[in-house]
Parts: C-alpha cells; sequence; structure tokens
C-alpha cells in the first residue's frame, strides 16, 4: 500500500525527502556537428526545454525540471542554485549527495570539476565548507569541527581508493546507527582549501591516467569524493555530530550495449548499467514518495550512497546533455529520467536559443508565442 515515505530529522519533525533534479544544456559545439543540422535541444525558460520529436518533424517535446540551465549557465550559477544550499546541513550532522548524470561529452566533468579558469561544483563546495567552519568556529566558542576527505572510485561494481591507488575491492558495511562505512578506505584530515588541492589534483590525475591506458576508464566508473565534517562540542556533554556530502562524477549513461561492445567492454556496461540503472530506481522511488523497498542493495553505487540520498539527507541530481543530433537518443534516455512532466507540443523545432533576440517574426506562430518561447 502507498503512502508517504516519513523520516524524523534531528529536530523530530516528519518531513519527507525527494531528489531535486536539475538539468544542464552545454553549449553547442559544432565539431560534435559534422553534418551541420544544427541543435536539436533548446531552453524555454527556468524549468523547461524542448527537444526535436523523432517520431515526428512537427512535434516537439517539452520536459520540465526543477531547474533547468541554460546553455548560458555560469558554474557559480550551477553552483548557487544547486549546490551551495546544501552545505551549511553538513556543518549540523546531515548528509547530502550532488550527482552529475548523462551521457559521455556532455559535461558532467566541466560541471563537477571544471578547469582553472571555470572551476566547477567541487571547488566550490569545498571552499565553502572551509569557509562556513572558519566562521562557525570564530562565532561559537563551544564548538570545533574537523574537515576529511576520501576518494574512490567504482568500477565494474569494485570500490577502488583512490588516494590509496594499489588498494583492493573494499567492502561495503553498515554500522549499528545505519551508517554507511567502508574499512580501510582512506580518509584524509583537510586543513585547508589549498590542502585538499594538495591531495585532490594527483588523486585525480591518477584516474585520468589509467582511464587513457584503460580505454576511457574515466567515462565507465564512477568518481565519488567524500567530505565529511565533524562537528565537536568542546564542553560537557561532549556532543559530536558527523556530516557527509557526497559529490559525484557518473558513469556516462549512453547505452553502451548499442556501440558493439565485447568481452571486458560488454562486461563493463553490464556493470554500469546495473548502477545506472539502480540509481535511476532508487531516485524514481524516492521522488514517486511510495513505501516499497527502495533498492539502495541492488549495486554498489545506491548501496554506498544509502545514508546520504533519501532518507533525512539532501540529494541534487544534475543531468547534462548535449544539444547535438548524435547525442540524440542518450538525451532522450537522460530526459525521460529526469524530468517531472513531459509533453508533446504540436509545433516544428524552431532554431533559435535562449539567449537569441525574441524578435518575433513570421516564423513563429501564435501558439508558440502563447507557449511561452525564448526570452527568459
Ligand atoms: P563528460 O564528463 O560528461 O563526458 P565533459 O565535462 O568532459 O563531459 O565535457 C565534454 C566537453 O565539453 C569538454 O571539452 C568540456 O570542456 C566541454 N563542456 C562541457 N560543458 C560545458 C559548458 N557548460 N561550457 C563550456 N564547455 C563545456
Ligand atoms: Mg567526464
Amino acid at each position: 500500500m502507498a503512502q508517504r515515505v516519513a523520516v524524523n530529522d534531528v529536530n523530530g519533525s516528519k518531513r519527507t525527502s525527494r531528489v531535486r533534479v536539475a538539468v544542464r544544456l552545454r553549449p553547442y559545439m559544432d565539431k560534435q556537428d559534422e553534418k551541420g543540422e544544427g541543435p536539436c535541444v533548446r531552453g524555454l525558460g527556468p524549468q523547461s526545454l524542448e527537444i526535436t520529436n523523432w517520431r515526428n518533424a512537427t512535434e516537439t517535446l517539452q520536459y520540465q525540471f526543477d531547474v533547468f540551465h541554460g546553455e548560458q549557465t555560469t558554474q557559480q550559477e550551477v553552483f548557487l542554485s544547486s549546490v551551495k544550499p546544501l552545505i551549511p546541513h553538513i556543518l549540523n550532522g546531515q548528509n547530502a549527495s550532488v550527482f552529475a548524470y548523462g551521457p559521455t561529452g556532455a559535461g558532467k566533468t566541466h560541471t563537477m570539476l571544471g578547469n582553472q579558469d571555470n572551476p566547477g561544483v567541487i571547488p566550490r563546495a569545498v571552499r565553502e565548507v572551509f569557509q562556513l567552519v572558519n566562521t562557525q568556529e570564530r562565532d561559537q566558542d563551544e564548538w570545533k569541527f574537523s574537515v576529511e576527505m576520501s576518494y574512490l572510485e567504482i568500477y565494474n561494481e569494485k570500490v577502488l581508493d583512490l588516494l590509496s591507488p594499489s588498494s583492493q575491492d573494499l567492502p561495503i558495511r553498515e554500522d549499528k546507527d545505519r551508517n554507511i562505512v567502508i574499512p580501510g578506505l582512506t580518509l584524509t584530515r583537510l586543513s585547508s582549501f589549498s590542502d585538499f588541492h594538495t591531495h585532490f589534483v594527483p588523486a585525480s590525475l591518477n584516474r585520468t591516467t589509467a582511464s587513457t591506458k584503460l580505454n576511457q576508464r574515466s567515462s565507465r566508473s564512477h568518481a565519488i569524493l567524500l567530505i565529511k565534517v565533524v562537528k565537536s562540542q568542546r564542553v560537557p556533554p561532549h556532543r559530536q555530530l558527523t556530516g557527509k556530502l557526497y559529490l559525484v562524477d557518473l558513469a556516462g549513461s549512453e547505452d553502451n550495449r548499442r556501440t558493439g561492445n565485447q568481452g571486458i567492454r560488454l562486461k563493463e556496461s553490464g556493470a554500469i548499467n546495473l548502477s545506472l540503472f539502480t540509481l535511476s530506481k532508487v531516485v524514481d522511488s524516492l521522488n514517486a514518495g511510495t513505501v516499497g523497498r527502495v533498492p539502495y542493495r541492488d549495486s554498489k553505487l545506491t548501496r554506498l550512497l544509502q545514508d546520504s540520498l533519501g532518507g533525512s539527507a539532501h540529494s541534487v541530481m544534475i543531468t547534462n546533455i548535449a544539444p547535438e543530433y548524435k547525442y540524440y537518443f542518450d538525451t532522450f534516455t537522460a530526459l525521460n529520467f529526469a524530468a517531472k512532466s513531459k509533453q508533446i507540443v504540436n509545433r516544428p523545432f524552431v532554431r533559435e536559443t535562449v539567449a537569441a533576440p525574441t524578435n518575433v517574426t513570421g516564423k513563429r506562430s501564435r501558439e508558440e508565442q502563447e507557449a511561452g518561447g525564448p526570452g527568459e
């Protein structure tokens, strides 16, 4: 029988928890469009986009999400809207998780990691953690904080420690308080943001080197950064609160079976499909708000995230998509996973972008204008 999932948060109040879903469209790239077909996706507003309907060229499919980040969206805007609001909870003994989902080439690593000029969610989130910790330590003498990190990868349903690359597949356990723990995983104490940088950069380089050797392993494994904040009371009764933040760059969501993989590649595809498929079931079941078995145990990824996804945790999934036709089917699949609602609209796809001037020409019908065309 269906009923709402109710959990007790630290204040004892009942609340339900769902996964917020944001979609980010990366800018159109000429070199991804050899046939010069132009984009097949465009934004409509702060929560919606449209994509050509491959079944019928006179129709488009319109989708609604919690948030839509158009191609002009900056790294800072993505951080402010989707991630920054989660950080204070970590300093208060609650857990949170942020995932980048989507096909290879759609912008997951750009969103999570970014580059020197345009840092992504990970460096911004860690910086914010230290900023809040420093402010709170200054303002509240009673509490002290410690910040720690782990960095791991799930590859072929194996849990591998990226801070200790020679380690073997690690077990995932649940302790008596229902916290998920990984015995043997390196947990490194961090004293500042630059300290984080020092540990994180070589570990992510490890991963990139492995990727070129092992045939794009980076797009076939889930990279998981854990930032753990322990808040301890300096005076009796010496309360201690632990909050965890998971920042996850997921494996590519494209259907690897379509590309004719064999042998080890096919085995990988199976493993990737299992964990992403299970993640989609978990997110669906949390967002439907029904009690039934949430299938966390069906994959390593969801088992690992069990205490930080659903329950009293705060979660955001950023689905990254690309606008070129060669990504069409993977985009379509990703949108169907991410959407709150979908609607078929009878009008041909209009080749304009959100940023284009809203200079109404004979090309746009009245219906389109009523549907609230571009211009937000
Ligand atoms: P993924 O990790 O999903 O495979 P990447 O993050 O590597 O995809 O992105 C693919 C390419 O597109 C990279 O060259 C990246 O720099 C570029 N890119 C992705 N998103 C954006 C964006 N929002 N703005 C500019 N370039 C982007
Ligand atoms: Mg990537």
